[in-house]
């Protein structure tokens, strides 16, 4: 008795597509790695901050 059974397993492999909670702007997992919070939130990044900005943990917390 030969039973195919076709696992229709398939696992969406969501990978989570960052973005800048401040403009919106997509970025690399990366990036909110480096100036991003440790929870993943990135509140600046290259289009709507500068890289000093962002350097000084500009992309840790909301600007106001
Ligand atoms: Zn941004």
């Amino acid at each position: 008795m030969d039973t195919l059974q076709i696992e229709n397993n398939r696992n969406k492999h969501h990978s989570r597509q960052r973005v800048c909670q401040n403009c919106g702007e997509y970025v690399t997992k990366q990036f909110v790695r480096v100036f991003g919070t440790n929870d993943g939130s990135l509140y600046g990044c290259m289009n709507c901050s500068t890289g000093r900005e962002l350097r000084n943990g500009g992309g840790k917390r909301p600007s106001q």
